[in-house]
């Protein structure tokens, strides 16, 4: 427990910390069974880490290439199974992302880590492959108008652009993970019916995608719309295909995601020290900060792999960098005074 920061004791006594061993979560003390809070949830959650990649994007603040890389480098040593690095956009469109190719080639790869890349066309997934990429993700939407906002074509567009990509990367081999935003909400058209999520989803899935994650791109879901989404999709595709992608714009992410995986979601996409927001999308905050899912799950006895103090580390380093304070309540308990 050499780990625990000395700030925890804020809030938090040695000894509590030492019984429920929230930080490192490994269980000290089994339960007896009938106490067991983990039936019905899975008992492994992967976490996809998308700060340096959708946090990033929505800082205004451009980053120097190489503070990327140590940011990279650091949750990779934390023990985050997968790390989405950058995005291969046009750097007309996404500035903070220009700089992908430095980015890509200047990490460490970690044994068992996945660095997937944004690629949403077939000439960022040349250079997404050029740079050594070796899994890539695209980006739909399940709102017509957010679509034509926020990548500039229909839905129906967007999919045959998908298609390309997809079919060119599965040539290769490589993994194709897909996401559908405006799950719960749009900031266009407010609600999005579940039948056009399971619709978009059943599309990304049957072209090949291995995963999909939805999106609450805005943060405004809350339990009851999230099990109404999920009820419909889980109807098209596979629930092990499943991630969920909660921003916490109106403070329901934690608690759409344990809903989430009392359905049997077992894989959740969340940012270092709650990075980002979405330019596209008023007043939304960033992702859910990883730091809090870690505390949930590390609570829940539902086991990540993921050391939490490292992730805090990590977040810590990147606000210094940003010059701002964490989103992450886990942190902001933890190290402040
Ligand atoms: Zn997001």
């Amino acid at each position: 427990m050499g780990n625990v920061p000395s700030a925890v004791k804020h809030c938090l006594s040695y000894q509590h910390l030492l019984k429920e061993q929230l930080w490192i979560g490994e269980p000290a003390i089994q339960p007896p069974a009938q106490e067991l809070l983990t039936s019905g949830f899975p008992e492994f959650v992967k976490i996809v880490e998308v700060g340096p990649r959708d946090g990033l994007q929505n800082e205004k603040a451009i980053l120097p290439t190489d503070v990327k890389i140590e940011l990279i480098d650091r949750l990779s040593k934390s023990g985050l199974p997968v790390i989405e690095v950058t995005s291969f956009v046009s750097s007309k469109w996404v500035p903070q992302m220009a700089d992908h190719t430095e980015v890509m080639k200047g990490i460490e790869r970690y044994p068992g880590v996945r660095y997937p890349v944004l690629t949403p066309n077939l000439q960022g997934f040349h250079s997404a492959i050029a740079a050594g990429a070796t899994e890539v993700s695209v980006f739909g939407a399940a709102s017509e108008s957010f679509s034509k906002m926020n990548i500039n074509c229909t839905i129906e567009e967007s999919m045959d652009k998908f298609e390309d990509v997809v079919k060119s990367a599965r040539n290769m081999d490589l993994p194709v993970r897909g996401y559908v935003s405006c799950a719960l909400g749009c900031p266009y058209e407010g609600n999005i019916a579940p039948a056009k999520v399971a619709e978009v989803s059943k599309r990304l899935y049957s072209m090949g995608c291995y995963e999909i994650s939805l999106g609450d791109t805005i943060g405004v879901g809350t339990p009851g719309s999230m099990k109404r989404m999920l009820d419909s999709v889980v109807m098209e595709i596979p629930v092990k295909a499943i991630a969920v992608h909660c921003h916490d714009t109106y403070g329901q992410a934690l608690a759409n995601i344990l809903t989430a995986m009392q359905m049997g979601v077992s894989v959740v996409d969340s940012a270092v020290a709650g990075l980002g927001g979405c330019p596209y999308a008023k007043g939304a905050t960033g992702n859910v900060a990883t730091e809090d899912l870690i505390y949930m799950l590390n609570g829940l006895g539902i086991n990540t792999g993921v050391n939490l103090y490292k992730v805090m580390e990590a977040g810590n380093f990147i606000c210094t960098a940003l010059n701002k304070k964490t989103n992450s309540k886990v942190a902001q308990a933890s190290f402040s005074g």
